[in-house]
């Protein structure tokens, strides 16, 4: 155990503090991966050349799907459409192994902390091995996953998922989703095993994948291992699953969620691209977090989620690569904008106070809500908090000669090149100079694997 009293005192040439980019601050981190405070005028310590930013939670991630990224993209026949890439994700799944499964993980965790995200939940729903059968040690792709983040130095909730069924009303799961099929019991014996390991959150996949009594099983399971532990569950991406839920209960997807389960902080709920201004309002009083994966939502097709009325009534955010098409959240936060630009035809349309930086608005949100959704004490630059810390080079030509928030306007709008430099997660270093120590052997890695998968597919 590190001792907690042990402090590195560093002084950054600016950080973001509250919505706020201030010069010459101090940052003193404990041992124990905390921030022990944060001071207006930096004495002597160790210098962070850059602006240090909160680093995001990323509240949504498939691990594995990273390298099924770009195999869904071929024309198709007409009205292509979600249904058809989970064909494609099922088939893939049939050829993946444990070694797979690990090293794709670290290469896109490594990727991840290079664009700024700092922690991730994964919500993992592979648990058997390709015929459906338990492994030998029912927790082994889990510990992969958990592996794969301590290799990387990425912070993780893992997220066990809760599978059951195929279909609203008790369908009979599809060959190509044996591998995520759990009993209750050994759900619970799954998550109480890794949870002696990493962070774990509780996620009961979706309404069509889990029956009434599953969803409170997985509460319980969720309350006994504290009352703040996170439960995610994908809800209202598709309109197909609102309509097959109106005809198996008469009510919509988050209207049926909201009526039989307290939904309330600890809560996320993926997507809800389809809800109606009752679901949001109430979904936004809730305190609950709405889990947005823009790339992927576009990528799928999905439809758009409400953000300006949501926001407008205090609703809560975090965003997500999910399908890992992209792994960038700013990649995330410029399209939560720029759709809304589109739809609306105006500009500068998710923040209202006029003047305010709207990278800022959106980045301060996405990183308490990502926090939140994650459990993890982090996503403000204060005392108390964990130092998850990203540091962007502020001499990067996508920034050079900007000052105080125009930064992080120039970071969100300015395109693809990455201006992070160092990240820290828990207290630890684990990017500096752009060099991640890992970095070769993970890539070797992940390339063998795409080899033998390009092959095996
Ligand atoms: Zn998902």
């Amino acid at each position: 155990m590190r001792r907690t009293d042990e402090i590195v005192a560093y002084r950054a040439d600016a950080a973001l503090v509250g919505d706020e980019v201030v010069e010459n601050v101090g940052l003193d981190i404990r041992s124990d991966g905390s921030i022990a405070a944060v001071r207006p005028n930096a004495g002597a310590g160790e210098r962070i050349a850059g602006l240090v930013v909160p680093g995001l939670a990323n509240v949504h991630s498939h691990a594995f799907q990273r390298a099924m990224a770009g195999l869904a993209e071929r024309a198709g026949p007409e009205g292509d459409n979600f249904w058809r890439w989970r064909e494609v994700m099922y088939r893939f799944l049939a050829v993946l192994t444990p070694d797979d499964v690990q090293a794709i993980a670290a290469q896109l965790y490594l990727e991840c902390l290079q664009h700024g995200y700092t922690a991730v939940a994964e919500f993992h729903y592979l648990h058997n091995a390709p015929d459906g059968a338990a492994y030998t040690d029912p927790a082994e792709l889990s510990r992969r996953v958990a592996a794969a983040a301590a290799q990387a130095g990425m912070g993780l909730t893992l997220l066990p998922v809760l599978y059951r069924q195929g279909g609203f009303g008790g369908q009979p799961p599809v060959p190509g989703q044996r591998r995520f099929l759990l009993t209750p019991d050994r759900y619970a014996a799954l998550v109480q095993t890794m949870a002696s390991d990493v962070a774990v959150g509780i996620a009961p996949h979706s309404l069509r994948a889990v029956t009434p009594d599953d969803l409170q099983s997985a509460i319980a399971l969720a309350d006994s291992l504290g009352s703040d532990t996170p439960i995610h569950i994908h809800i209202a991406e598709q309109t197909a699953e609102v309509a097959d839920c109106l005809a198996w209960s008469g009510a919509r997807p988050v209207q049926w969620l909201l009526d039989h389960a307290a939904v309330d902080r600890r809560w996320c709920l993926i997507h809800a691209t389809h809800i109606d201004n009752t679901e949001r309002a109430r979904m936004a009083a809730s305190g609950a977090i709405a889990g947005l994966c823009q790339t992927t939502e576009a990528n799928l097709g999905d439809g758009i989620f409400p953000l300006r009325p949501y926001l407008a009534e205090g609703g809560r955010f975090g965003v997500g690569s999910d399908s890992n098409v992209s792994t960038s959240p700013i990649e995330e936060l410029r399209w939560l904008e720029y759709v809304r630009r589109l739809e609306s035809r105006a500009r500068n349309v998710t923040e209202t106070r006029q003047g305010a930086s709207v990278a800022t608005s959106l980045l301060t949100r996405a990183a308490r809500g990502g926090a939140q959704a994650l459990g993890r004490h982090a996503g403000e630059i204060a005392p108390g908090r964990r130092a998850d810390l990203v540091v962007l080079n502020t001499e990067h030509p996508a920034l050079a000669g900007r000052r105080g928030t125009a930064l992080l306007d120039a970071w969100v709008f300015s395109g693809n090149s990455t201006p992070v430099r160092d990240v820290m997660v828990d207290g630890r270093w684990v990017l500096r100079d752009g060099l991640h120590a890992q970095s070769p052997a993970i890539g070797a890695a992940f390339a063998r694997t795409m080899r033998r998968l390009a092959d095996a597919l």
